[in-house]
């Protein structure tokens, strides 16, 4: 790295932008084969985050693919470069208070060790959404799998590519086998436990709080 490069300092710090939320910022990583339901989980849970007054974020996988890794492909290399930015990334959305969640299949643990190594051990959470290869491949929500069977996509995780499923995931939800709403229940649950979620005030109270308070304990 450039030695000449100095990190600035904000003025307006991770710990004010999550006591005027009202919440904790957070990496929450989505973790699963191809059609297991991160995207949908992700994008449920932050219906309802987004709902209860929380300021939220997801990466999705092929939307990234768009531009910020559009020079990207499916190789190893690229696969892990993928999930390194989308982790530098994630990071700064944790600076700036966000509940961030990802929706990548990151089929290798080495990758994400890495950023989980990234930030603290507090601010990532591995959501192992759990569905067997018959379920995804019966779902087939973007007909991948019946390419990658032809062998018209090289590489396909699950069928050419390996996924190493998570050893120590921080939570597993069955999302091959529950409905949408009970996975999103138990992800909300699961952050409330963890204390980015105040317990059981809801988040706009919690805000509320903190803008009466000021220095109030809202998170
Ligand atoms: P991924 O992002 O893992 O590739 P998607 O979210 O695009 O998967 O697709 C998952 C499919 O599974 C969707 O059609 C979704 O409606 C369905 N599905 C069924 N149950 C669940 C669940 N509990 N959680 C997430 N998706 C589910």
């Amino acid at each position: 790295m450039n030695t000449n490069i100095v990190w600035h300092q904000a003025t307006v710090t991770r710990q004010r932008r999550e006591q005027m939320n009202g919440h904790r910022g957070t990496i929450l990583w989505f973790t699963g084969l191809s059609g297991a339901g991160k995207s949908t989980l992700a994008h449920a849970t932050e219906e309802r985050l987004h709902q209860m007054g929380a300021r939220t974020f997801v990466f999705d996988g092929d939307n990234v693919r768009h531009g910020l890794c559009q020079d990207l492909g499916f190789s190893d290399d690229d696969r892990t470069e993928n999930i390194r930015r989308i982790g530098e990334v994630a990071k700064l959305c944790l600076d700036a208070g966000l509940i961030t969640m990802t929706a990548f299949i990151s089929p290798f643990r080495k990758d994400r060790r890495r950023v989980r190594e990234m930030a603290a051990k507090a601010d990532f959470h591995e959501i192992y959404c759990h569905a067997s290869l018959e379920v995804c491949e019966a779902r087939d929500v973007k007909g991948l799998y019946k390419k990658a069977r032809a062998g018209e996509i090289p590489e396909f995780t699950g069928i050419s590519s390996p996924y190493e499923e998570p050893e120590h995931a921080e939570l597993l939800v069955e999302t091959g086998t529950r409905g949408v709403d009970e996975c999103v229940d138990q992800v909300i649950a699961y952050l409330r436990d963890h204390g980015v979620l105040p317990a059981s005030d809801d988040t706009a109270d919690a805000k509320a709080t903190a803008g009466q308070a000021p220095g109030a304990q809202a998170i």
